[in-house]
């Protein structure tokens, strides 16, 4: 795991999930010091705050009880931070990234830090060491993040529409017809070279590799990837973005702009009114239920899936339709008890309805189960 997967990896996790499934009464933000001997009346008013938005905790009183989600396993654990990850990666691990292993440590970064002493440890309990990872190197900062948008948006403005192009056919086999490429401004790139070529007169290759459109060799990415699905904000700009290969023989299928998924696709259907979206995986199945007049919201996969997004389900109930495969069903399990911590109530799709024959089946993803052929 890279530290940036560990970064993803940690913001994927509910820090309250976790606290609970350690025996810890957490309600609204709110626990019992883990060390009540140091407080009066063995904290009978709690002191520790739990922020789902940063995954913290914090006791007000003791100033060694805080950290991240790690932090608190080791805590509650007593155990190293290299065990407290383990466990974590074994607990969740839908949320690991493919054959990722933990992030290896600094020999020095291992072990209680040289300024403790076993002598000042409280008698209950060996004082519990918190530890961070290595500061993570941010590159620096070339143009500001809202020059980068600007430089996104640029880009989504050079592309040309779908109609016409290998990529209409490929959607329309998959039953995603106009109306829907219209409304959600799908794109493609067309004349690869000649997109290449204007980017670099405009922006230059530094900026352009900055922002994450050109490979270290100083290419435009995506010559395999032409089908563009813009993420619109709730003002409709696209300053993000994911691209699709149509042929099939291309693999990874999808390849999502560097950085962070800043929300979940087609936004719009997040609105604050009540009543139902689907959540489904990726841009495909969402445009598909888009096809069939269903409000829906994709996210890249199970481990983009941020908790910090909860608060834009407000007033919804959440139709679940990740991947019928095992981590599909793990991933909705995981997001549903989320949702259930939020106050939304949440469904899984075809939930008690397996031996209909209409039923998905297994592997079956949301746009086979419409009729899309491959
Ligand atoms: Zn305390």
């Amino acid at each position: 795991m890279t530290n940036e997967e560990l970064k993803q990896f940690k913001a994927s996790i509910s820090i309250t999930a976790v606290a609970q499934s350690l025996g810890v009464d957490v309600v609204r933000g709110k626990c019992r010091c883990f060390f009540p001997q140091r407080h009066v009346h063995g904290d009978r008013t709690p002191s520790v705050s739990v922020s789902e938005e940063r995954g913290s905790f914090r006791c007000w009183v003791c100033d060694d009880v805080r950290g991240d989600v790690i932090a608190l396993v080791q805590l509650l654990r007593d155990c190293s931070f290299v065990e407290a990850l383990d466990w974590l990666m074994e607990q969740y691990p839908f949320l690991v990234p493919n054959g990722a292993k933990r992030p290896a440590l600094n020999k020095d970064s291992t072990n209680k830090p040289s300024g403790a002493s076993t002598a000042s440890a409280p008698k209950a309990r060996p004082a519990p060491v918190l530890q961070e990872m290595p500061p993570v190197e941010e590159p620096k900062e070339l143009i500001s993040e809202d020059e980068r948008k600007k430089v996104i948006l640029s880009f989504l403005k050079h592309l040309s529409p779908v109609d016409n192009t290998p990529a209409a056919a490929w959607l329309a086999r998959r039953r995603i017809y106009k109306p829907v490429w219209d409304k959600m401004l799908l794109r493609t790139i067309v004349n690869y070279g000649e997109l290449n070529r204007q980017l670099r007169e405009e922006f230059g290759e530094e900026v352009l590799k900055y922002v994450g459109l050109y490979n270290d060799k100083g290419n435009l990415r995506y010559y395999k990837y032409p089908l563009i699905f813009p993420y619109m904000d709730a003002q409709r700009h696209s300053w993000y973005f994911q691209a699709r290969a149509i042929d099939s023989s291309v693999v990874p299928k999808e390849m999502l702009l560097r950085g962070s998924v800043p929300f979940p696709y087609n936004m719009a259907a997040l609105d604050g009114k009540p009543g139902w979206v689907y959540l489904c995986e990726g841009c495909v199945d969402t445009l598909t239920f888009l096809g069939q007049k269903i409000n829906a919201v994709g996210i890249p996969g199970v481990r983009s899936f941020k908790v910090e997004w909860l608060n834009l389900f407000k007033n919804k109930s959440v139709v679940l339709c990740l991947d019928h495969d095992e981590a599909g069903r793990s991933g909705m399990e995981y997001i549903g008890k989320l949702f259930a911590q939020a106050g939304i109530r949440s469904i899984i799709l075809g939930e008690g309805l397996e031996n209909l024959p209409t039923a998905m089946k297994e592997g079956e993803d949301i746009n086979d189960w419409f009729g899309g052929k491959k």
